[in-house]
């Protein structure tokens, strides 16, 4: 096929494996995100990717061609690092220039390529400074404009904007995207910041422990994760669980609440399981039968919205709503949607359904 197929890659440092059986395929043009708690194998994956790293078992292939045995040069992959790994003695015009010209790359056309990464990237008034004469967000434009202008067959990106601040991030988030969309060659990115992952991936995968936990879209990964660990990674502010077994169709929670779940229906009584909720799939009310009691304990403005963390009768929930809403206080009931709750096997984790 064309694009990007692993296959059960495997690789341990001495006796510890750090990739367990990694396996997916990404499509010619696909955006893939790999988020996973540090120490998961995100960068190992990654570099193994590059030929960085010597994997023990399994096979890389890149449109259809094994490359899992060539070199890193042979394989035809641009890697942008976190520091950004530019060559500190040599200008920018040299850096982008330099795989180019070990390719021995005709002048002319470098010069066309690197004038294509100054207009994507606005870079054009540093050619002739060195890296120590540039920002951060400076220098992060200039390695993705050396890896632009080899034009490779995969980018790898290892959380890359992780050094530079919000609005930064968030405009150069942007230009990659754009680069991304305009040259259509798949993209493994690899991130910590949620946000990030969710605006920037065609295909997200949840690592966790050297394996591969879920890859989807990012929005059904969101709202159809398949256990409690991506349900808990996934998503900010972060989902809640609440302890509950269930009852005739009904979790009974934590100090008697009922809430009727169409998923418990057909569930055999006494089944331990946990509730998922998502601070922007409950309400406050007021202390009306029904709703779950709780104090509110601690209020966060966050601009168009409000994060209101309430410990109730059935545990800690946090609520997210229109900062037009008068700011609540004291006593509460909390309201729970149902058909948006999503229920959790205890102990497994595994999603019911
Ligand atoms: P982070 O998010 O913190 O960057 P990560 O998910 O990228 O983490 P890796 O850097 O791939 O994780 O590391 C995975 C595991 O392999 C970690 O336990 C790490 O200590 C270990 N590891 C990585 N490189 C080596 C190495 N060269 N030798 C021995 N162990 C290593």
């Amino acid at each position: 096929m064309s694009g990007l197929e692993i296959e059960g890659l495997r690789k341990a440092f001495g006796s510890t494996p750090v990739l367990r059986d990694v396996s997916f395929e990404a499509a010619a043009g696909s955006f893939v995100v790999i988020v996973g708690p540090s120490g998961c194998g995100k960068t190992t994956l990654l570099r193994s990717l590059a030929g960085l790293e010597t994997v023990d078992r399994g096979a890389i292939r890149l449109d259809g061609r094994d490359i899992s045995d060539l070199t890193p040069a042979a394989r035809n992959i641009a890697m942008v690092f976190q520091n950004y790994a530019l060559y500190p003695t040599k200008s920018v015009r040299e850096n982008i220039a330099f795989g180019l010209r070990q390719r021995r790359t005709p002048r002319a056309e470098i010069a066309r390529r690197i004038a294509d990464a100054c207009e994507a990237l606005q870079i054009g008034h540093l050619l002739d400074r060195r890296p120590s004469q540039l920002s951060g967000g400076q220098r992060q434009r200039v390695a993705i404009g050396r890896a632009m202008v080899r034009d490779p067959a995969l980018f790898l990106f290892d959380e890359p904007l992780s050094n530079l601040d919000a609005g930064l991030r968030n405009d150069l988030r942007i230009e990659i995207k754009r680069i991304h969309n305009k040259m259509g060659t798949i993209s493994v990115f690899v991130t910590h910041d949620q946000l990030e992952a969710m605006s920037l991936a065609d295909i997200l995968v949840v690592m966790r422990d050297g394996r591969i936990e879920q890859i989807g879209a990012p929005y059904d990964v969101f709202r159809k994760p398949v256990n409690k660990f991506v349900a808990g990674f996934i998503g900010t502010p972060a989902m809640h669980f609440l302890a509950a077994h269930v009852e005739d169709g009904h979790a009974v929670l934590g100090g008697g609440s009922r809430v009727e779940i169409p998923s418990l229906a057909a569930v055999p009584n006494s089944t331990l399981v946990e509730i998922g909720v998502r601070p922007d799939d409950v309400s406050l009310v007021g202390q009306e039968s029904g709703a779950i009691a709780g104090l509110v304990d601690v209020t966060q403005e966050l601009g168009t919205n409000r994060l209101v963390r309430v410990n109730t009768v059935a545990g800690e929930l946090s609520v997210l709503q229109s900062a037009h809403e008068p700011r609540p206080a004291g006593p509460v009931g909390v309201r729970l949607s149902p058909q948006r709750a999503l229920v959790f096997l205890r102990p497994s984790g595994e999603i019911l359904g």
